[in-house]
C-alpha cells in the first residue's frame, strides 16, 4: 500500500539509520526521560570530542559513490546537525528509529498525510490544529482525499467515521489522532481509537505537539507515526519554527524519509541546533509548567468572570478519568470561555481581558518559556464551531503568584 524507495543515505544495505546512536536501546529504555533529554544525541566519549555537535553549514558532501547509496551526499538528503534532535527525539518517544526533522510542523503534516493513497480516506478530529484541517480540506476539495471530520472524544462517532461507508464505500486509511485538540482540549481515548483504525487497515498518526514524549507515548498506545510541532514545547524557546515525525516503522520511515528528501521541507541546520539545545531542559519545563498550569486552572474556574474552563487536570473535566490514564500530568494548555461583560460582547469582552495583560504576552503559539495567551478566534482559520469568547492559555514557567496576580487584576478589571 506504501509507495516505498528505501532512500539509504545513512544507510546499510537493509536500513536507513546507521550511525551511531550515543544511548544504546538498552541504556535508553533503562533512563527515565529526564535523562535522556539531556543525555541523548552526544557526541562520542572520546578524548577531546566537544560535549555538543558543532552545527555543519555545508550544503555538499565530498563522495564519489552514487548518491543515495549509503553516503549524505547532499544537503537535502542529509545534515550531521539534525542526527542528534533526531536519535533524542526517536528515543524519547519509545522508538529503535530515530525521529525526522522537518523545517516545520506543517512539513511533517504534509509528509505524514502523504502517505495516504490517491483517493483514500483520512478520519480528523473537527477540532484539529487549524492548518492541519486546512492542508486535509484543501486535499479533500481537490478530491486526493476524502475528508471525516469527528468529535474525538466521542469514541463510537470515530469508530462509525472509520468503518466502510460514503459514497465509494471505504473504509479508513489513515486516522488522524491529536489528544487534546487544539483549542479545544477534547481528550480521545488514544488506544482504543487506534485498535478500531487497525481493524480497518488504516494508518494513525498522532499530534503529540500538546503533550510531549515526556507526558504521553502515542507508539506505546498503539499508534504508527507520532507527530510534533518541534516550535512549541521540543525546543521550547519561541526562537525557531520546526516539525519532526517519529515512527517504529522501518518501512512507513522510508516513505516517509523518501518525500521529505523530494519534497524538500528540510530543517537548517542551526535550527536543528537550536531544536537539541532547547529539548536539554524539556523535562524541567514541563514539570514547572505543568505545575503551574494546574494551579491557575484551579484559581481561574473560581473566578466570576470566566463563564466555563476547560483543563484536563480539573476533576470535573469531561476529559479528566482518560487523560489520568494515558497522560502523564495534564499538559499546560487552559482555555477559558470569558463571561460577556456589561455593553459588550463575549468576543468583545476576551479582546479586553488579553489587552489588558501586562506579563502574559499576546500572542499565538505555545510551549515557550513566556507565558502567552489569545483568543482563537481571531484566527479567521480556526473553526466557528470554536466558541468567539475562547482564550487559550499557554502556561510558561514564570512564578506562578507573578502569572496569577496579572491573570487576576485583568479580570477584576472587566467589571463583569
Ligand atoms: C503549531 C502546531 C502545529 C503546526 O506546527 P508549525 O511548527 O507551526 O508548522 C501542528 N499541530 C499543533 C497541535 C500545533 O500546535
Amino acid at each position: 500500500m506504501l509507495h516505498l524507495r528505501v532512500t539509504a543515505f545513512r544507510g546499510t544495505a537493509d536500513g536507513q539509520y546507521a550511525f551511531t546512536m550515543s544511548l544504546s536501546e538498552q541504556q535508553a529504555a533503562a533512563l527515565s526521560a529526564e535523562t535522556v533529554v539531556v543525555a541523548a544525541g552526544r557526541p562520542p566519549r572520546e578524548r577531546d570530542q566537544p560535549v555538543n555537535h558543532p552545527v555543519v553549514l555545508s550544503s555538499t558532501y565530498f563522495g564519489t559513490g552514487a548518491l543515495g547509496d549509503g553516503d549524505r551526499g547532499y544537503g537535502r538528503y542529509s545534515n550531521p546537525t539534525w542526527d542528534p534532535f533526531e536519535e533524542a527525539l526517536g528515543q524519547l518517544e519509545g522508538s529503535k528509529l530515530p525521529g525526522l526533522l522537518y523545517s516545520s510542523g506543517l512539513a511533517a503534516v504534509s509528509s505524514a498525510l502523504s502517505l495516504i493513497p490517491p483517493g483514500g480516506v483520512l478520519v480528523m478530529p473537527a477540532h484539529s490544529y487549524s492548518g492541519s484541517l486546512v492542508m486535509a480540506s484543501e486535499l479533500a476539495q481537490k478530491e486526493f482525499v476524502e475528508l471525516r471530520t469527528v468529535d474525538i472524544a466521542d469514541t463510537d462517532a470515530v469508530k462509525a467515521a472509520l468503518a466502510p461507508n460514503g459514497p465509494n464505500a471505504r473504509a479508513a486509511s489513515m486516522l488522524w489522532l491529536e489528544s487534546p485538540t487544539n483549542p479545544m482540549l477534547g481528550i480521545a481515548d488514544v488506544q482504543a481509537l487506534t485498535a478500531a483504525a487497525h481493524a480497518v487497515g488504516a494508518i494513525v498518526v498522532t499530534d503529540n505537539t500538546f503533550s510531549t514524549p515526556l507526558v504521553q507515548q502515542p507508539l506505546a498506545l498503539g499508534s504508527d507515526v507520532v507527530l510534533h510541532s518541534v516550535t512549541k514545547y521540543l525546543a521550547g524557546h519561541s526562537d525557531v519554527v520546526l516539525g519532526a515525525l517519529v515512527t517504529s516503522n522501518a518501512d512507513i520511515r522510508s516513505a516517509l524519509l523518501h518525500n521529505r528528501t523530494i519534497h524538500g521541507g528540510i530543517a537548517g541546520p542551526f535550527e536543528a541546533w537550536l531544536a537539541l539545545r532547547g529539548l536539554r531542559t524539556l523535562a524541567l519545563r514541563i514539570e514547572r509548567s505543568q505545575a503551574s498550569a494546574m494551579v491557575l486552572a484551579e484559581r481561574l474556574g473560581a473566578h466570576p468572570a470566566i463563564e466555563s474552563i476547560r483543563f484536563p487536570g480539573l476533576p470535573a473535566d469531561p476529559g479528566h478519568e482518560r487523560a489520568k490514564a494515558q497522560m502523564k500530568g495534564f499538559g499546560s494548555i487552559i482555555c477559558v470561555q470569558v463571561a460577556p461583560a456589561a455593553g459588550l460582547s463575549g468576543a468583545d469582552t476576551a479582546d479586553k481581558l488579553v489587552r489588558a495583560l501586562q506579563l502574559w504576552l499576546p500572542a499565538t503559539s505555545l510551549g515557550g518559556v513566556e507565558s502567552l495567551i489569545e483568543r482563537r478566534r481571531r484566527h479567521t482559520a480556526e473553526p466557528v464551531s470554536v466558541p468567539e469568547n475562547l482564550v487559550r492559555l499557554s502556561v510558561g514557567i514564570e512564578n506562578v503568584e507573578d502569572l496569577w496576580a496579572d491573570l487576576k487584576r485583568a479580570l477584576d478589571s472587566l467589571g463583569g
